[in-house]
């Protein structure tokens, strides 16, 4: 079944907001078997709302919207459904009850421009919103649903969860989708698809596969349609193998994942420690373990060694290898790892250090030149890479790529 969405407000059409909810939407709608065949934004403008609405409803039977529903003269999407609808209002005393009880619980008085939030179209039936002031409305008119939302992303997944798709699932029959996802590092996705051509010809007529970029990883996707998902997940399973089998030398995960989460769940699975040293990636490594709840059973820290000073000072690598080799080399980023691990007493450790330019480059280490090492007590692998992009992107593939490194030593020790 199709559904489209269709974002209200201003700051989506000047890029002063981003369209998260579409983002959201798109990927819960799709686990519950509705398909999101176009999306649509448009400004706080009741005709650009309305004829919004009806270019949509010419196509599909549910319409889901979000924004426009605040208290302020802004926002109009509930006065122009209500035109729409051709409909009065109605007072609804639950939500009066719900915002009073807000209000007094948050030491404030109800003003008259908040409880105009509680009248709400004739036409619609309630969707409680408990995160916030302005309801969802739930519209249902000639077999056309609209689901009309508030723009606040939290207030518009608690509806969802809530009150939207148990509703959905009750209204409509929905299909049946399910999807696989893997994750590959370092492969063009031009090469890629060129070595999964036999296996993309050779799916089934309801299985299809997307390819998801992002730098130096893709996503593959697998996504099988059809009644039921017992029997999806059976029929998907030859084709998965096959997936996993051609892209097993590029492997990053088994699952939609990213490099350094991967490498988080792997370290706590063996429940051992990781230290770093970091130079060209900066701390972008720290960062973003740190951001990964729980990581402190895995991350001891590390040492953001950028200048040379601080590679020998913090972490002893002879000045002479540096002088000799130059920061950016095997031998140096295997010292910085080792030093790092035997340093914080971890069981692993990672070390960068590159160009990540855009100045800096050499006929010899051009920009993108990036030594990773990753050591272990039993060894230290070394490799040198040569990434491309902006310096941003540069730093993000390294990362991405020692983590990979070291996910591919623990896989070696397991
Ligand atoms: P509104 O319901 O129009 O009052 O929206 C309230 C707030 O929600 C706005 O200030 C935006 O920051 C945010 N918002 C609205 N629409 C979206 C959207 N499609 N994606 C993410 N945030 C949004
Ligand atoms: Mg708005």
């Amino acid at each position: 079944m199709n559904a489209e969405i269709i974002t209200v407000g201003d700051e989506l059409l000047i890029g002063q907001t981003i369209d998260t909810n579409s983002a959201w939407l798109g990927m819960q709608l799709n686990q519950a078997g509705i398909w999101m065949s176009r999306r649509t934004a448009v400004g706080d403008q009741a005709g650009a709302i309305s004829a919004a609405l009806d270019e949509a409803f010419a196509r599909v039977d549910l319409v889901l919207m979000t924004g426009g529903l605040g208290p302020t003269k802004d926002d109009i999407t509930k006065k122009t459904l209500c035109d729409y609808y051709q409909c009065g209002y109605r007072l609804d005393e639950e939500v009066l009850n719900h915002l009073t009880h807000l209000f007094s619980k948050r030491g404030r008085k109800l003003l008259d421009i908040n409880k105009i939030q509680a009248e709400l179209p004739e036409a619609c039936s309630t969707l409680m919103n408990y995160m916030g002031t302005a309801p969802g409305m739930w519209f249902d008119r000639a077999g056309k649903v609209l689901v009309s939302m508030p723009g606040v992303p939290y207030e518009m997944k608690h509806l969802v969860e809530t009150s939207v798709l148990p509703r959905l699932k009750s209204r409509f029959t929905l299909p049946a989708i399910v999807h696989r996802t893997l994750t590959v590092i370092n492969i063009p996705e031009s090469l890629l698809s060129k070595e999964l051509e036999p296996l993309e010809q050779n799916l089934p007529e309801h299985i299809k596969l997307a390819y998801l970029p992002h730098l130096n990883t893709i996503r593959l996707r697998l996504t099988a349609t059809g009644a039921a998902t017992a029997s999806l997940e059976r029929s998907l399973e030859p084709s998965w193998e096959d997936l996993l089998r051609a892209c097993s030398p590029y492997l990053l995960a088994a699952s939609d994942t990213t490099a350094v989460a991967h490498c988080a769940a792997m370290l706590q699975q063996k429940a051992t420690t990781l230290s770093l040293a970091e130079s060209c990636t900066g701390g972008n490594i720290a960062h973003l373990f740190t951001l990964i709840p729980g990581i402190s059973s895995v991350l001891l820290g590390g040492v953001v060694a950028y200048a040379n000073s601080l590679k020998s000072g913090l972490l002893d690598v002879p000045e002479q290898l540096i002088h000799a080799h130059g920061a950016v080399s095997g031998p140096v980023v295997q010292a910085m790892a080792e030093a790092i691990r035997a340093k914080t007493g971890s069981d692993y450790a990672i070390a960068t250090s590159g160009i990540a330019g855009p100045g800096g480059g050499s006929d010899e280490k051009p920009v993108g030149t990036v030594w990773i090492a990753v050591a272990s007590a039993e060894e230290t692998r070394v490799k040198q890479w040569h990434f491309y992009g902006t310096r941003e992107h540069i730093i993000e593939r390294a990362t991405n790529t020692a983590c990979h490194q070291l996910l591919l030593l623990l896989q070696a020790q397991a």
